[in-house]
């Protein structure tokens, strides 16, 4: 296995590369009057899902724009992941049956955390619905609280809704993903997109050999066409659908699946949904279900390199960073139009939509029959991702939030 430098900290300046020296230069700008001012960020896990890997990337820039900046994970049993769980299927449209003792213990776990996390920053982004009763701790020192959504709201469980309008309208913001997930309150509601760090060990080049070395490792052949996509083990990313929509397509080319993904301490759903993806599998030894650690980035962003097509096929998704990092790449995307999916793939441009199992095996067996289109889709899905979704307008997003809300600081 050959192995590669993994930089500990990339200095904000190497972003110059990316974005230009000009962008740096502002974001120094707008952090002047930040400067050791407090902020914390939680969330409900360190590692596995989008919202861990843009706090991993953002924290640590805006530490060294001078921020005094925390980034606290809460805890909770498994009865509390569970529930957080079903409220999270529940908002994106699954069918749920409330019951008393859920609300109970999420606020039994918000209540413990409240006595364990830092609350007295200046600015309390809380990301989700798991930490959102923390806001009921607030103490009385003007501080600014933001809930950071980062899930589509479009079509929530009215009950578990419900229940979070306990806590929404008490923060100062709401930020959201899409305008579509946008809710009545009686707050400001802003739009930041997620965001990719193109330098990160998940998104920057890497040598060739270390990607044929990974194909190696799992066994994927790296002669035949290889049709990829990277999720946590989760029904809402539809892996039994990627498998079904391939089997289709494996009528016409021959060609491998790599449905790859580690869990989330978060998720408690991940072995059983792994199950019903093996199932489907029929151990056909072209399908290479894969089951990564937790931390696995120079993995999947070589899995992603060695594809010949990215497919998100989630039935539901606030965003689906898995896109922007195809993007990046620029692969070739098939994705659902549904969350914030279509922001990403405008389609025909820079990647193409689907709305079932047999649209997907539609789009991926066109692209396999007109590499150039595909190469130019990616092309201009990487430019796309380069002018809208970077961690570096993320923070800049971040940055203005806090002038604006700490004016009167
Ligand atoms: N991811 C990962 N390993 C895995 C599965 C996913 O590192 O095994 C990463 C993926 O590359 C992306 C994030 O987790 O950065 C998933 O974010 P996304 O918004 O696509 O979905 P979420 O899991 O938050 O619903």
């Amino acid at each position: 296995m050959s192995t590669i430098q993994i930089p500990p900290r990339i200095p904000l300046d190497d972003y110059s590369s990316v974005i230009g020296a000009g962008e740096v230069a502002e974001l120094r700008t707008l952090a002047k009057p930040l400067a050791g001012r407090s902020v914390v960020m939680i969330n409900s896990t360190a590692v596995g899902g989008g919202v861990a890997e843009i706090l991993n990337r953002l924290v640590p820039l805006a530490e060294e724009l001078g921020i005094n900046i925390r980034w606290e994970v809460m805890t909770g049993g498994e009865d509390f992941f569970e529930v957080t769980k079903s409220f999270h299927n529940a908002l994106h449209g699954a069918p749920y049956h409330p019951e008393q003792r859920h609300f109970d213990i999420f606020r039994a776990y918000n209540e413990k955390n409240a006595k364990r996390l830092p609350l007295d920053a200046e600015f309390m982004i809380i990301h989700d619905p798991q930490p959102s009763g923390l806001i009921s701790y607030r103490g009385g020192n003007g501080n600014h609280w933001v809930w950071r959504c980062h899930i589509d709201l479009s079509h929530p469980h009215p009950a578990v809704w419900k229940f979070l309008e306990n806590y929404v309208p008490h923060y100062d913001a709401a930020i959201f993903s899409s305008p579509e997930f946008a809710k009545q309150l009686p707050i400001p509601q802003y739009l930041f997109h997620p965001a990719i760090d193109p330098l990160s060990e998940k998104n920057r080049d890497i040598p060739p050999e270390f990607i044929l070395d990974v194909l190696a490792r799992y066994g994927i052949d790296h002669l035949r066409p290889i049709l990829t996509q990277i999720s946590r083990f989760d029904r809402l990313k539809d892996p039994v659908g990627v498998i079904r929509a391939y089997r289709i397509v494996r009528r016409y080319f021959d060609c491998q699946l790599v449905l790859a993904g580690g869990g989330a301490s978060d998720d408690p759903e991940g072995a059983t949904v792994l199950k019903e993806a093996q199932n489907a599998a029929e151990g056909d030894p072209d399908i290479k279900l894969l089951e990564l650690p937790q931390w696995a980035p120079l993995e999947v962003n070589a899995l992603q390199r060695a594809s010949t097509i990215v497919i998100q096929k989630s039935l539901r998704e606030g965003f689906g960073l898995t896109v922007s990092e195809a993007l990046w790449k620029r692969k070739p995307v098939v994705a659902s139009a549904v969350g914030g999916i279509p922001t990403q793939i405008i389609h025909k441009h820079t990647g193409l939509l689907a709305h079932s199992v047999e649209g997907t095996a539609y789009q991926i067996r066109f692209l396999l029959s007109h590499p150039d289109i595909a190469g130019r889709l990616g092309e201009r899905g990487h430019q796309h991702v380069k002018e809208n979704f970077l961690i570096t307008q993320n923070l800049k997003r971040y940055l203005t939030l806090f002038l604006k809300l700490g004016k009167s600081s």
